[in-house]
């Protein structure tokens, strides 16, 4: 069935296409936990499935769900975002040039170092925000794949992807984005010109917190794309039918959850920026950003959920906010409908880029007053309790 491709982005989501199982005619989507499928006396297949490791019709509802949200032309599920990553690296060429961010998450920089370590990839990085140095670099000395997370984690840095791609276009350069963060909802990577999106949709796509998988999405089919979707089906890192139907179910509210959060995050951000608790307010949609105007070009309908603060009073007192917060539930992970804090430093531990005083919140659909009182209360004694530490 054809993605309806008038109706707007909440519409797709909302119904999850309007997918109608034609025997009973449900309404909500349909599990599909059979692992194999029954052939005919003459030997085909009329179900058109063989065995569900590469050809599950689990996957087929979210995933052409996805390659709409995104206007991709297919979207492939992955066992968690980290599978889905390292699918797209893995099936490049051996010994490929790969083009990291400084900023990007940082499970998958260890995962680029160690692939480069053991020479299977050769591994580079640029500076997030600057743009001329990445065109220069990709004229210079073009990489087979350019890595583009934006905005970054966890100091939400912001990349170009338009003229990032069109660089990349004219050096012969693939180029993925890593989309978590702004979701399908708020930035379209393909349509600026990237070749592939990649998500943890452990994140907003999913949305509560109950599901790990991630997803990749190509503009057009291609070698490197067949060796993808190939890897997936013989190397069998799949994602399971139950997960498949719960991240559908999430995806049904991805408009509304990314809508309240990225709202919450403007106010939240807005408030800090200037109290004296706070040294510094990272998120995109404040004008004081570096990324302001190129975050607002390229998004739409808001600047995301996620934001930073560097705690004045520095570590100590970062990690006593941390432990007062009582709303913001103290966490890993981001993109569900609670709200986290978490001190990203101790998380990457040594050789972390992280400022030690930055606390990365991730907010959710909480009423934003309870979130905001929150943040008071937990933000009043900082640099009391800091004094109380020994000399
Ligand atoms: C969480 C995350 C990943 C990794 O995804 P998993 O589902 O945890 O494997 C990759 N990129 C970003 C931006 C993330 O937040």
């Amino acid at each position: 069935m054809n993605a309806p491709r008038t109706l707007s982005p909440d519409t797709l989501a909302a119904q999850a296409l309007g997918w109608i199982a034609p025997q009973h005619r449900d309404l909500a989507p349909t599990i599909h936990p059979a692992s194999t499928f029954e052939r005919a006396a003459d030997g085909s297949y009329p179900g058109g499935r063989l065995y569900s490791r590469d050809q599950s019709p689990a996957y087929d509802q979210a995933e052409t769900l996805l390659a709409a949200l995104e206007g991709g032309h297919q979207a492939l599920l992955f066992p968690s975002g980290m599978a889905a990553a390292t699918a797209l690296v893995q099936a490049l060429e051996p010994g490929a040039r790969v083009l990291a961010p400084h900023a990007m998450y940082w499970g998958l920089r260890n995962w680029l170092q160690e692939l480069a370590t053991r020479r299977q990839i050769a591994l580079d990085f640029y500076d997030n925000a600057d743009g001329e140095a990445l065109a220069a670099v990709l004229r210079t000395m073009p990489p087979r794949l350019l890595w583009i997370e934006t905005p970054a984690n966890p100091t939400w840095e912001v990349t170009d992807i338009a003229a990032a791609c069109a660089a990349a276009r004219a050096a012969g350069t693939l180029v993925a984005v890593d989309s978590t963060v702004p979701t399908p909802l708020l930035t379209r990577p393909l349509a600026l010109g990237a070749d592939f999106v990649m998500h943890s949709a452990t994140k907003y796509l999913n949305g509560h917190s109950d599901v790990v998988a991630g997803a990749l999405v190509c503009r057009e089919d291609s070698p490197v794309w067949q060796r993808v979707r190939q890897n997936r089906a013989q190397g069998g890192a799949v994602l399971g039918p139950f997960e498949a139907w719960l991240l559908l179910r999430g995806m049904r509210t991805l408009p509304l959850r990314v809508r309240q959060a990225c709202a919450s995050a403007q106010r939240i951000a807005e408030t800090l920026h200037g109290d004296a608790r706070v040294a510094q307010v990272l998120y995109p949609g404040l004008p004081s950003h570096p990324g302001h105007a190129v975050a607002a070009a390229q998004m739409q309908g808001g600047f995301g959920g996620m934001l930073s603060i560097r705690v004045a009073g520095g570590e100590a007192a970062a990690m006593a906010v941390a432990g007062r917060l009582q709303v913001f539930k103290r966490a890993t992970s981001l993109g569900s409908v609670e709200s986290l804090v978490e001190h990203r430093a101790s998380v990457e531990g040594p050789g972390t880029l992280c400022p030690p005083d930055l606390l990365r919140l991730s907010i959710g659909i909480e009423a934003v007053d309870d979130l905001l009182a929150d943040l008071d209360q937990a933000l009043d004694a900082p640099t009391r309790m800091a004094d109380r530490r020994p000399a």
